[in-house]
């Protein structure tokens, strides 16, 4: 359903340097399939999501959504890629015109890619908004009269009034308050049971949530998968250093902590001056010096599934 080849997205600085935010990015979604893509803040995860629907230049590479090639549409093509796939972004607060009712924001899309109009269009809007628990009380009300769960309902229900192909969700419940996450990632689970035959790419830093909602996961750093597999195996038995750390930096209680937990040293490098070798080796407790500092670590399959870059794995 989506297939991203060697997906490159760099870009040029004033000042002569290149920020290399996606490098050389391989993966495929089968339909249905929900996958969780994983990492520190600037390890490139949203910046994959933003070129598969063509919302940020893609420098090399191919992506596919089905039998549309993305980075060549043009006209109708980019018509059917809008409402193919659809993404729902981390704040839901500047995401919606604060001009506009949240019945106009969920018809806006349909009236620009269907032939819907009149009391069809009115029934289709309010049954995707009643859908995401937003009543007829709420319709003709402004994004300010809404609570951030409110909003994040309707950012999704205009996300799926289209009734994409293929959802990428990018940090949808991090910008809201704790309470209302739970509300909004229980929407996204029953999402899935409703429409299996939708995939969806979630993106987040929190390996609790892919665990909850994903099927498959893909660990990101410094714009490269370094890991990735279906989410049993991967969070049962981590392959990849860098995805050891991140599982155990996870919190639980201190009783049940593990004694083998991994502290990260350091913030992740800046994406515009990449470590030579493997570019996790600045960080990683394991690194063998004359190897991982020269090499970069080829993807290696394993059995069960899983796909990792790690010259010790
Ligand atoms: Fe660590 Fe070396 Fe593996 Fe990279 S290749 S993750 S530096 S052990």
């Amino acid at each position: 359903m989506l297939e991203i080849s060697d997906l490159k997205v760099h870009f040029p600085l004033a000042s002569g340097q290149v920020v290399r935010a996606v490098d050389g990015v391989t993966l495929t979604l089968t339909p249905g399939e929900v996958m969780g893509l994983v990492g520190e803040s600037g390890s490139g995860k949203s910046t994959v999501g933003k070129a598969a629907l063509r919302l940020v230049p893609a420098t090399d590479g191919g992506i596919r959504i089905g039998n549309l090639d993305v980075l060549s549409a043009r006209g109708k093509q980019m018509r059917d890629l809008r409402s193919r796939a659809q993404m729902v972004f981390q704040d839901p607060h500047s995401s919606l015109n604060p001009r506009m009712t949240i019945r106009r924001a969920v018809s806006e899309g349909l009236i620009l890619n269907t032939s819907l109009r009149g009391r069809a269009l009115r029934d289709k809007v309010a049954e995707m908004l009643e859908a995401m628990g937003l009543p007829a009380q709420f319709h003709e009300r402004f994004p300010h009269e809404l609570s951030g769960g409110q909003k994040q309902r309707v950012c999704i229900a205009r996300a799926l009034v289209l009734d994409p192909e293929l959802l990428v969700l990018d940090e949808p419940t991090s910008a809201l308050d704790v309470s209302v996450q739970a509300q909004i990632l229980r929407v996204l689970r029953d999402l899935h049971k409703v429409r299996p035959e939708m995939t969806q790419l979630f993106i987040s830093h929190n390996l609790a949530v892919i665990r909850f909602l994903c099927q498959s996961v893909a660990v990101m750093y410094l714009g490269r998968i370094v890991e990735a597999g279906p989410v049993a195996r991967v969070f049962e038995a981590p392959a990849h250093p860098y995805t050891r750390a991140l599982l155990s930096a996870v919190p639980v209680p201190e009783a049940t902590r593990r004694p083998d937990r991994i502290r990260l040293e350091g913030d992740i490098p800046s994406p515009t001056a990449l470590p030579p070798g493997c570019a996790f080796h600045t960080r990683c407790p394991i690194a063998e010096k004359g190897l991982c500092d020269v090499t970069a670590p080829p993807e290696v399959k394993l059995d069960d599934g899983r796909s990792v870059r790690c010259h010790l794995a």
